[in-house]
C-alpha cells in the first residue's frame, strides 16, 4: 500500500503530497508493552537482490507519559552510547515507565557493524546528511525517515556520541538551549539532571546538517554528548551515560525509581568560534604538548608537527590561538591541511 500525507510548502503556497519513507518497521508504535524489532532499510544489490538492513529498535509504551527517543551508534566507531544503550534494552521488558521509551543503539547499523564513522555502503556520515532524502543513499534514507517518523513522535531526544576513531574528549554533554524559553527552564532541569562533568555549547562553525539540528527545526528538546574516544568503550565513559541516562529519564518524567546517585554539578563551558578550534596546516606527524582536560592560555604551544619526507628538518611549532580547557585532541598522529587536532571551550554560562 502507498502512503501518502500532505507536507504543506510555504514556499509555494499550495499542498503537496510527499511521499512516506521506504523504510518500514514491524514495530507498532502506539500498541501498549514492550516490543522489539527492526526498521527495515530497502538496499538492493549484488549480494542481495530484495535484502534490506535491519537497524534493530525497542520500544516500551506504558500510558501517559513523554516520549523519549535514545539513540547510539550515529557515527559507526563510538561504543559507550551503542554499549549503554543495548543494555538498558534488556531491562526494557521489565521497566516500570510512564510514557514511551524509544531505543535505537546503532541508528546507522553499517557504520556500527563495520565499527567506522561513515557508512561503508555510500561513505556517508548520517550527522551531516540531515533532513536526508527519501530516494537517496542508504545513509540518506535513515535520515530521512528519523526526520519525517521518529522526530514526530518524541518529545525528548538523547543522541550519544564519543569523540570516535580520530578523536578522545572529554565526557561532555553538548547542550543547545532551546529557543522557545517555555522549554528552557526544562532544558537546563535535565542537563543538570544528566550530570556530566562537563556540558558544552558547541559552535560547529555554521553546519546545519546534523541531527541535532533537524530535531531543532521541529522544536523537540534535544541532548547530546560526547563520551570517550579512541573507538573504544570506555569504562568511565559509559558509566557516566549510564548513570546520567537514569537521573535524565527520572527527571523527564519518565521513570519513578532512580538507580544512580545524586548528579555532582556539570561545569557549563562554551566553545567560541573558529579561535577555538586548531587546524593542521600541512601534511606531517603530530606531537602533542598538552593533555585532555589542560587548562590553556593563549599562545601556549599545542604541538610541533614533524615533516616525515624531510626528518631532518626543525618541526612546525602550533600554538592555540585562544584560551580555554582542551575538550577534544586528535588520536591519529598523522595529519592532513584541515585535520582538527584540538578543540577548546571557555568557561561561561547560560546567557
Ligand atoms: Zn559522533
Amino acid at each position: 500500500m502507498i502512503h501518502l500525507f500532505i507536507a504543506m510548502t510555504s514556499l509555494i503556497g499550495i499542498s503537496v503530497p510527499t511521499q512516506r519513507s521506504l523504510i518500514t518497521t514491524d514495530i507498532d508504535f502506539s500498541r501498549p508493552g514492550f516490543q522489539s524489532g527492526t526498521l527495515r532499510v530497502p538496499y538492493s544489490h549484488n549480494r542481495s537482490a530484495y535484502g534490506h538492513i535491519p537497524i534493530p529498535i525497542a520500544v516500551l509504551n506504558a500510558g501517559a507519559g513523554p516520549t523519549v527517543l535514545l539513540t547510539g551508534g550515529n557515527h559507526g566507531d563510538e561504543f559507550e552510547g551503542p554499549v549503554a544503550l543495548m543494555k538498558l534494552a534488556q531491562r526494557m521488558p521489565e521497566m516500570t515507565i510512564s510514557g514511551r521509551l524509544i531505543v535505537i543503539p546503532a541508528l546507522n547499523f553499517p557504520a556500527f557493524l563495520a565499527g567506522t564513522r561513515t557508512s561503508p555502503i555510500d561513505r556517508a556520515n548520517l550527522n551531516r546528511v540531515f533532513p536526508g532524502t527519501r530516494n537517496g543513499s542508504v545513509t540518506e534514507m535513515i535520515a530521512h525517515y528519523v526526520d519525517t517518523e521518529l522526530f514526530p513522535l518524541v518529545d525528548l531526544i538523547f543522541d550519544l556520541h564519543a569523540g570516535g576513531a580520530s578523536f578522545n574528549h572529554l565526557p561532555t554533554v553538548l547542550a543547545a538551549l532551546p529557543a522557545d524559553p517555555r522549554q528552557q527552564d526544562q532544558y537546563k532541569t535535565l542537563v543538570d539532571a544528566f550530570g556530566a562533568p562537563h556540558t558544552m555549547i558547541m559552535d560547529l562553525l555554521g553546519e546545519d546538517r546534523t541531527y541535532g539540528a533537524a530535531v531543532a527545526r521541529q522544536g523537540k528538546l534535544f541532548f547530546c554528548g560526547e563520551f570517550g574516544g579512541f573507538g573504544s568503550c570506555n569504562p568511565d565513559g559509559l558509566l557516566i551515560v549510564e548513570q546520567g541516562l537514569a537521573r535524565f529519564l527520572h527527571a523527564a518524567g519518565l521513570t519513578k525509581e532512580v538507580d544512580a546517585p545524586a548528579a555532582v554539578a556539570t561545569r557549563l563551558i562554551r566553545v567560541e568560534g573558529a579561535r577555538h578550534y586548531l587546524f593542521a596546516p600541512r601534511h606531517g606527524i603530530f606531537e602533542h604538548s598538552v593533555k585532555l582536560g589542560e587548562i590553556v592560555q593563549a599562545g601556549q604551544v599545542a604541538g610541533r608537527l614533524f615533516d616525515p619526507h624531510a626528518p631532518w628538518t626543525a618541526p612546525l611549532t602550533l600554538h592555540f590561538q585562544s584560551s580555554g580547557c582542551v575538550v577534544c585532541l586528535r588520536s591519529f598522529a598523522g595529519v592532513e591541511p584541515g585535520d582538527c587536532i584540538a578543540l577548546l571551550a571557555s568557561e561561561t554560562n547560560w546567557s
